[in-house]
């Protein structure tokens, strides 16, 4: 009987061992300020031989580093505030949509150290031919960060669609993507990343959640609970509560884009009417101004809409108003139903927010019943077309900061 109390005991030891990581790499994640060893013995409880001890296997394991000490005035040697480093681990973020690619590199600080932008329409492409460009884009990253001093610990990526607990792609209808086997099919390459405990090697979700989740970690932070909308091709929205995102039973919530906003109105890809897509998506909108599809690639099409709305071409100023007000007839009804005080504009609504922003407002105003009393705030995403990729990284990063053992622990 007694041989099994050695392994429990040791299994005890371990799992303290990772907690007391765990605990400290997370202080020092969330913390304003570089905190000191003595600084994260208050805040965890442990004794400070306990923390110095954390801390030496975190500097050793490239998980953090001291920082430069702040000049002080007075007597006495400043203490070394301890932050994320910027060599060791990082995450790997990946985005396939209609009509790009993203890959990026963030390090455990949340910085973005390498980024990819490969803008190309990928309806007439095969999923097993896009995921391969993608992998030909990840390999140039991971060589990069090499060159940089870090190590990829995991992917995530983001995709417009429906995916299941699998990683299978459902569905991603302006893809034109349906039961399409991600992992397996990303499975036929070299791997992307190095293998590390606890780290999923790939992780694949809805490029909406994943936007809302960049977002949600930015720096500074902003609300715990808001809406953001990804307009592109199809229009996704991810729902932040309370610092977390509101997923639904299978993880599909956020279909805003078929949200009907003229309920006996235009076909949708989705077999419905009058969802907010054909009123607001970016082909709807390009169409609404009066460019030829053919004319414009599609890739360009946000970035060729928002250059005439700035000359003030009247044609292009009336489709994003009417977008707008779509947006806005849709985003009244989600915030009537969840009481949300933010709405973040993200994808390629956020270079054409100057001009989105105010007929969504007017329809909230008109239309939210508490609008009076508690405004709503709307604005673009301030990461930019590649949030849902760094958004993808950083879930990474933060399972690594969650579970700092693994990569302690990792072989090699
Ligand atoms: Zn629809």
């Amino acid at each position: 009987m007694s041989p099994t109390h050695a392994p429990v005991g040791a299994a005890r030891q371990g799992s303290l061992r990772e907690l007391n990581l765990a605990l400290v790499l997370g202080r020092i994640a969330a913390a304003d300020r570089p905190p000191s060893r003595a600084d994260l013995a208050t805040a965890t409880g442990l004794t400070r031989a306990t923390v110095s001890a954390v801390v030496e296997d975190l500097l050793a394991g490239q998980l953090v580093s001291e920082a430069e000490p702040a000049p002080r005035a007075g007597a006495g040697r400043p203490a070394r505030g301890l932050v994320l480093a910027d060599t060791g681990p990082a995450g790997l973020g990946l985005e396939v949509n209609v009509d790009y690619l993203t890959v990026c590199v963030v390090d455990l600080a949340g910085q973005v150290r390498h980024r990819t932008v490969h803008r190309a329409d990928l309806r007439p492409v095969a999923p097993e031919d896009a995921l391969a460009r993608l992998v030909d884009l990840a390999r140039q990253a991971r060589a990069d960060a090499a060159r940089q001093g870090l190590t990829l610990a995991g992917a995530a990526l983001a995709v417009p669609g429906l995916i299941d607990d699998s990683g299978q792609v459902r569905l991603a209808p302006n893809l034109g993507w349906r039961d399409v086997p991600v992992p397996e099919l990303l499975s036929a390459h070299p791997p992307l990343t190095d293998r590390v405990p606890d780290v999923p090697a790939l992780v694949v979700d809805n490029e909406a959640n994943l936007a809302a989740l960049g977002e949600l970690h930015s720096r500074p932070p902003g609300p715990a609970s808001f809406l953001h909308i990804s307009g592109e091709v199809g229009i996704g929205a991810g729902i932040v509560l309370d610092g977390a995102l509101f997923r639904g039973v299978r993880g599909w919530s956020g279909e805003i884009g078929h949200l009907p906003v003229h309920p006996q109105g235009r076909p949708c890809r989705c077999g419905g009417r009058g969802c907010l897509e054909q009123y607001a998506g970016q082909e709807a909108i390009v169409a609404a101004a009066g460019l030829v599809r053919a004319e414009l690639p599609a890739d360009t099409a946000t970035a060729r809409l928002a250059e005439l709305a700035q000359a003030g071409e009247p044609a292009a100023l009336r489709a994003l108003n009417d977008a707008g007000t779509a947006l806005g007839v849709a985003v009244a009804g989600v915030v009537n139903l969840l009481d949300l005080d933010t709405v973040v504009l993200g994808g390629g609504y956020a270079p054409l927010a100057p001009w989105l922003c105010p007929p969504v407002l007017a329809e909230i105003k008109a239309r939210v019943l508490t609008a009076a009393w508690s405004p709503v705030t709307v604005r673009p995403s301030t990461l930019g077309p590649e949030a849902a990729a760094v958004g993808a990284a950083g879930s990474v990063v933060r399972r690594i900061v969650a579970r700092p053992a693994g990569w302690l622990n990792r072989a090699g």
